[in-house]
Formats: structure tokens, sequence, C-alpha cells
């Protein structure tokens, strides 16, 4: 595969990314007296934010090679680090996040597969860089520029790596088409965002819902506020919604599990728009949320990072009958721009009513992984819709879609749970634990907490022994959210009827614990 410009069949249907650019353009001169960001409580305007997209872009210029496209970016909290991924955008580039509190050695891994050589760093935190770092916190001054020329839809707009179920994390390359076709589609869903607005933005920038969070504001002149990463987010968002008055917020579902126990005392008549996605959203808490939020338009959207941030949406109606399965909300219909099917086995498409994989087609698919054409041939397959040959991508997400479109989140068909939203593939977790152990059997689930959110356990085959010498490798191997909290030695693992464990049998161990 071309790692610099991305190759997908002609039938793509990716939207063009000049216009989400030119907006881009347009908003970061119209409004540089209006507040751009605000980070750990301190503002910084529309000029402040150009200022320093031109600074970094003069640097980028200067230092990197103009065939490097893709460009590492440490991803901390503070508006150079947003100035580096819009002045990269400018530059005709790509970004690739990472974050210092992953492990060094998952980090330098990244860095190899994805061919990293440079990476923008806006402060003295860079001896975990596995590539040549360059500093953006102390540029000299250089005329504005806030320009950002025409590239082609098939280059690259950021690469992210998710957990992948052979121990090693897998690259996600997005488009500049395909983030076109998001924006897009975002529009397409009737949520007005204008230069009043305030917006969360509560992620990692290696988790992709980031992207719409800090880019859908930044079109709009609005203000974005981040979440500081040494705060407790669920109590921070608290603070933002109700004091700072927040408009717009795409949040994961855990989080208001979290604040489940203080809904009595939450009143954000603000927030206009509040969005949630990256994990099923139960019906009965989004009920409570919505007394929380009397003047906001809640939605479930659904997508995985292969198909660019999100692609479909169910609008829950606080008066009336919401569509639901096993108390979770239905993620709704195909967004503008994307189609949805469920298909069986064989990959023959379901009628409506019946149970199978939900693929996702349009011009938000990835062109495939990186570099892993093996992986793509898995996951991504060619079949005819309407009349035409297109590409769908596999999500492993088990599903069925209703007489009226309207689709119905059963489950996963694979060993894939969500972490505070992350995406965890449980044997990535169980071949570093099997590597430490050795010829000992493990197995990662994901248990419920008290608050009603995914913890990942481990349970590992033998006599009780010392575990710590365990958590501390499997720290240095994955980020923080994939080291289990609980682990529990079985002396032998229990079987199902077809001689495979059985999983089900030890997470009963956990969660009614003999
Ligand atoms: P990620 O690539 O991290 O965005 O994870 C994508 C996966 O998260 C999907 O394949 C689903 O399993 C899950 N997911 C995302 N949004 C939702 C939602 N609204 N409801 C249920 N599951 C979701």
């Amino acid at each position: 595969m071309d790692t610099l410009r991305m190759t997908a069949p002609p039938n793509n249907g990716a939207t063009s990314n000049i216009g989400l650019f030119r907006t881009l353009e347009a908003s970061l001169s119209r409004n540089s007296t209006g507040r751009s960001f605000c980070i750990a409580g301190r503002f910084h305007t529309y000029a402040e934010l150009g200022a320093r997209i031109s600074e970094i872009r003069a640097t980028i210029k200067s230092n990197i090679p103009s065939e490097e496209k893709l460009v590492g970016v440490v991803a901390n909290d503070d508006l150079g680090t947003y100035a580096a991924l819009l002045a990269l955008w400018a530059e005709g580039r790509a970004y690739l996040p990472l974050t210092p509190e992953a492990p060094v050695d998952r980090n330098a891994r990244i860095t190899a597969r994805a061919g990293i050589k440079h990476a923008l760093c806006s402060d003295d935190n860079t001896s975990f860089l596995t590539c040549k770092a360059i500093r953006t916190d102390a540029l000299p001054e250089v005329p504005l520029d806030v320009t950002f020329p025409d590239h082609r839809d098939d280059d690259l707009a950021y690469v992210l790596f998710t957990s992948g179920s052979t121990g090693e994390p897998k690259g996600v390359p997005i488009t500049r088409g395909n983030l076109g076709t998001f924006i897009t589609g975002f529009d397409a869903l009737g949520i007005p965002v204008t230069a009043t607005d305030k917006c969360l933005q509560m992620f990692e920038l290696t988790f992709d819902l980031s992207v719409m969070s800090y880019l859908v504001p930044l079109l709009h002149g609005a203000c974005v506020y981040t979440v500081p990463k040494n705060e407790i987010k669920y109590g921070y968002i608290a603070e933002l919604l109700e004091e700072q008055g927040i408009t717009l917020a795409l949040m994961v579902p855990s989080i208001i599990n979290y604040l489940r126990p203080y809904f009595d005392e939450i009143q954000c008549p603000a927030l206009k728009h509040s969005l949630f996605c990256g994990e099923a959203l139960p019906l009965d808490v989004t009920t409570e949320w919505s007394r929380c939020v009397p003047n906001a338009r809640i939605l479930n959207v659904y997508g995985p990072t292969e198909h660019t941030i999100f692609c479909t949406q169910y609008v829950f109606d606080p008066a009336g009958a919401n569509k639901q399965v096993n108390g979770v909300l239905s993620i709704g219909k195909a967004m503008f721009g994307s189609s949805i099917v469920v298909v069986d086995e064989q990959r023959k498409i379901l009628p409506p009513g019946e149970k199978g994989e939900l693929c996702l087609g349009g011009g938000q698919m990835t062109p495939g992984y990186w570099n892993d054409p093996e992986r793509t041939a898995q996951a991504i397959f060619l079949m005819e819709h309407e009349g035409l040959i297109q590409r769908f991508y596999r999500t492993g997400d088990l599903c069925t879609i209703d007489a009226q479109g309207d689709a119905l989140y059963l489950g996963r068909l694979d060993h894939q749970v969500k972490i505070q939203g992350y995406r965890v593939e449980l044997s990535e977790i169980e071949h570093h634990a099997r590597a430490f152990l050795v010829r000992t059997s493990a197995v990662a689930l994901a248990v419920m907490n008290d608050a009603g959110n995914n913890e990942v356990a481990l349970a590992i085959e033998g006599p009780e022994g010392e575990v710590k010498p365990l958590i501390e490798y499997l720290r240095s191997k994955l980020p923080g959210y994939m080291v289990p909290t609980r682990t529990r030695f079985v002396a032998e693992f229990p079987l199902n009827t077809n001689g495979k464990t059985d999983r089900k049998a030890l997470q009963a161990m956990f969660t009614n614990p003999a």
C-alpha cells in the first residue's frame, strides 16, 4: 500500500475535503477576537491559535522534508498541540498522536510501524520519543498564515492506532476525503454550531471522537473546552457543563454512569445538544440524564474509528417511546454519506428484523489498515448494494435493522470490549499476560463495576501466586485503561460443552465471588 497517498476504489464515495478546509480557513480569519479554546481554565483567542499555527507551519517547512507526509504529535493538553494538528493539515501533512502516558514500548512500536521520523512536541517531555522531537513551545514569531491550500481527497488527515487482537495495535488511516464526508454528514444532522457555542472536548487525541470535538467548533468560531489530564474526568465535565454553560457535548456513556448518583444536583439548562458515542447507551440512564439537561436534544451516535468518528444517529425522545433492545437505545439510521446493512455469515444482506453483523459503506470508510493488506482483506469487502458494487466494512457488531431503517445494537461478535469508551481487544491483554506468565493460561474479561462501567479482570490458571510483577509488566506494555484492575487465580479453568475455556463461568467468578 502506498503509505503517502491512500488508494481506494473510485466508488469510495467521499465528499471533497476542499469545502471543509475553506471553512476552517475562513473561520480562523473571521473570528480572530473570539475565544478558540479554554484549556485548564485559561482562554485563548482565535488570533492566538492562528499565530501558533503560523509559527509551527514555518517550523514544519524548514525541518521536515516535504515528502514526509505523516508526522507525530505529542498529545498534550495545550494550545500548541492543537495548533500543531492544524499546522500539519495546512502544510498538506497528516498527524499521528503519541501520548506520553502510554508505555514507551507501545509508542516505540507505533512510531516504527507508521514510519514516523519526526514528532512535534509542545513541552520538554520528549525523552519517551523514539523519533526526532521538534519543540513547538518557543518558536520565533512569523507573519500570520492561516491559509489551507487545496489537497487531494485521498491524502491522509490522520492515523490512529487501535487495540489489535494479535497483540499489536492496528493503524487506521483516515483521509481528507473521509473527514470531508464526516463533516458533510454532521452538518446534515441539524446541529447548528455558531461562534457563541461552547463545546466540550473530553477525549485523548488518540481517540477519534476528539476530532469531532475540536474540529466542529473551530469550523464555526465556537470555543473548545478541554478536560485537563490530571482531573477526575466526570467531575470536571460536570463543572464545565454547569458553570461554563457548555452548549454542545459529545461524551461516552460511562461519564453519565459515574454522574448518576449526583443527577439530583445537576442542572445544565445551557446544554443544547448532548451526544453519546463509543459504547452502548442505556435507556434508563439516558432518561434520567434528560432531566438534568432539560433544553438539550440527546443523540446516540455510533461508529468505529475505521468509518471516521461516527456514522449513525438516533434522536432520544424524552416524552415518547424510544427504540431499544435489552435496555440499550437504538443507534438509529445511517448519516448522510454512509449506508448500513446487516449481513449473515455468507455476507448476504438480511431483511429487516434479522440479526447479523452490521456492515458500513460510504465515503467515511478508511482505505484500509496501515500497511496491513491481510487485515484489510478480512475487514473490508466488495458487495452489490442498491445497484452498485460498493466497499463495506465489517464492524464485528451484532445488530438488527428494523423496517424504518433504525439499527439496534445487540452486542459484539468477538472479544472486543469498551473500557471508558476505549476500544480494547481482550486478546491483546491475554497475549501480553501469557508472554509474561509462560505456559500459563490467562483470560481477560470485562466485568461491570458498581457504577455500571466496565473494568478489565484477568483470570490466571494455577495456584495462588504473586500478581504484582505481572501487573507491572502489563503496565509497561499497555495503556493504563487496559491494565487489569481485578485478578483471580483459578486452579483449573472451567470448560464449556465444546471443551473450550468457559469465559462466562470465569466472568461469574468475578461478579459473584465465592
Ligand atoms: P471505536 O473504534 O473506538 O470508535 O469503537 C467502535 C466500536 O464501539 C463499535 O464497533 C461498537 O462496538 C462500539 N460503539 C460505538 N458507538 C456505539 C454506540 N452508540 N452504541 C453501541 N456501541 C457503540
